[in-house]
């Protein structure tokens, strides 16, 4: 696959990733290092600092790099920061800038005909790309009054914000989708059915995202080839020769990562791996009232587990958390025994009914194929360390079960302060942190240290959560903190707290198991630790909670 990345920076912000590219030249060695042949990028202070200042330093440093191409940052005209239309196009001619690139938000305006009618007259006129950073109403309501503007949306995601934007891709054929913030499952193959592959350009969202996730999702999409290859690098190409002025071709780039482990090559090569097979520690069962996920349906969900080379998926059903528990837990153990060994359970409690949470450890010893308790803290609004989560606690500390909890940096109901102080009580009980106390990552990484049954859960980990993208919010009763990049959080992890302590989840149906994949095979590690991480850790838990499954004689369901 040859790909030309169109969602990528260099430079220093002022809150940077644990990892990222300071200069052109490290940003070439990174693409190098994950497959990547060209990109459009931009100095992360055209974002963060002042635009004045850095789009000439992005055409300077950029300049002796051709396959680096710049962009041009788009500001108010009437503060004076943008010259008139034809101006501002006799400058990106004289400068060689194919797109231009909007930060509302960081920017603070309004993107829309008010602010700049004629100026967008201008790009429609000429087909140039306009590159936004925004949640996708606001993208709504600038193409209802530009409805002929080609506009590539950025970042939409990591949540599915389907609802809101397939309306906006069936009315204006020249929105167009970058990659990046695709992660969940199914997402590319139904566009590429529902509108065509024209309508994707690959974005890496290196390092806002974790290396390679973005990449290894497309490699192994399930499209034609010709779609792979129009949306890895041939739409993006077409949408920058705007001005009949040509573009040199998209050279095949080289996998470093792949070159040097068998573990990274298998997975680029085949999509999965025999030796190094996925376990993943936290799915989900069925569907999700607030969000539309295409593998929801189990057979879908199954073919997608297939497809990645995931042997075993531990869920909490979604029925449980956010509908009827009873009926939640059932539907979760008619799945468990429809699935012998593919799928295993954590058992849903809610805190707010004492029928969940005084009978969940009885519930838990009549039921079969489940290895732990799932705990939803911010989204019950009722805190880790109340009343009535102790009876669940004190039944995994007993008999040394798994507890995954929701986590999140900040949280009032499950932060990683919270997930200490139920540590030091129930010693025994296996704590898997789900999504690793998102954003508070050090915190979080020390206790996985000092705890010997603290685990963080690598679930959303691999994406930048920017609340600001999502015009409903996250879901939580109450907001959660936004992660603006989080590029660099495994290897830091892994420093920290061991490869030990890290545990593969995806959400599933939610996050492609790829991208998951992708972000830890393409991290700075060594095979040990991919092994680790993407199973090993996984099948030690599942057999220490000494699951109880149907068929006793079957081999250990998620054991290598
Ligand atoms: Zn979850």
């Amino acid at each position: 696959m040859n790909s030309f990345d169109c969602n990528c920076w260099y430079g220093r912000p002022p809150r940077p990733p644990f990892r990222y590219a300071a200069t052109p030249e490290q940003l070439l060695a990174q693409m190098d290092r994950c497959g990547v042949g060209a990109a459009v990028t931009y100095h992360i202070n055209q974002r963060f600092g002042a635009p004045a200042v850095y789009d000439p330093v992005a055409l300077v440093e950029l300049q002796p790099h051709p396959r680096l191409l710049p962009v041009r940052t788009l500001m108010p005209p009437q503060t004076g920061e943008l010259p008139p239309p034809e101006t501002l196009l006799t400058e990106l001619r004289r400068d060689e800038v194919r797109a231009v690139r909007a930060f509302p938000n960081e920017h603070r305006y309004r993107l829309d005909g008010l602010t700049f009618g004629p100026h967008l007259e201008m790009l429609a006129a000429h087909h140039i790309p306009l590159m936004i950073t925004a949640d996708c109403l606001a993208i709504g309501d600038l193409l209802r009054d530009h409805p002929k503007l080609t506009v590539i949306a950025m970042s939409q995601g990591p949540h599915s914000l389907e609802r809101y934007l397939r309306p906006m891709l069936d009315r204006y054929p020249n929105l167009i989708l970058e990659t990046s913030g695709l992660l969940v499952e199914g997402l590319i193959e139904e566009y590429v059915s529902r509108y065509g592959a024209e309508r994707l350009v690959f974005g890496s969202g290196y390092p806002d995202n974790a290396a390679g996730g973005a990449w290894l999702r497309l490699q192994h999409a399930e499209v034609s080839e010709a779609d792979r290859q129009a949306i890895a690098a041939g739409n993006l190409h077409r949408l920058l020769t705007w001005d009949g002025q040509p573009l040199p071709g998209i050279a095949p780039s080289t996998c470093d990562a792949a070159e040097q482990s068998s573990v990274v090559r298998e997975y680029v090569e085949d999509g999965r791996s025999h030796t190094c097979p996925m376990i993943d520690m936290h799915g989900h069962w069925a569907n999700f009232p607030g969000a539309y996920l295409p593998v929801a349906d189990e057979a879908k969900m199954l073919a997608a587990m297939d497809r990645c080379g995931v042997r075993t998926i531990v869920c909490s059903s979604h029925e449980a958390l956010f509908g009827d528990f009873t009926r939640g837990n059932q539907i979760m153990q008619a799945a468990i025994h429809r699935f012998t060994g593919r799928i295993l359970g954590y058992w849903a409690v809610n805190p707010h009914y004492e029928a969940s949470w005084k009978q969940a450890p009885s519930d838990y010893d009549r039921a079969n194929g489940f290895i732990g308790f799932k705990l939803l803290p911010d989204y019950h609004t009722y805190p880790l360390d109340g009343a009535a989560y102790a009876a669940v606690l004190a039944h995994a500390d007993a008999h040394g079960l798994c507890v995954m909890i929701h986590t999140w940096g900040g949280s009032a109901y499950n932060s990683p302060q919270h997930v200490e102080r139920i540590a030091q009580r129930y010693p025994n009980a296996r704590l898997l942190m789900g999504h690793a106390g998102y954003g508070d990552w050090i915190t979080s990484a020390a206790l996985a240290r000092d705890f010997p049954n603290i685990y963080l859960d690598l679930t959303a980990v691999y994406a930048a959560h920017d609340f600001t993208m999502l015009p409903a919010g996250s879901g939580t009763p109450s907001a959660l903190g936004s992660s603006l990049h989080v590029n660099g959080v495994i290897e830091r992890f892994v420093d920290i707290a061991s490869p030990k302590k890290i545990l593969l989840g995806t959400d599933l149906p939610w996050y492609s198991p790829h991208y998951a994949a992708g972000a830890v095979l393409f991290a700075h590690l060594d095979d040990e630790a991919r092994h680790d991480i993407l199973h090993r850790n996984a099948e030690f838990l599942i057999t220490a909670s000494r699951v109880k499954t149907d068929h006793r004689k079957r081999s250990q369901p998620g054991v290598a």
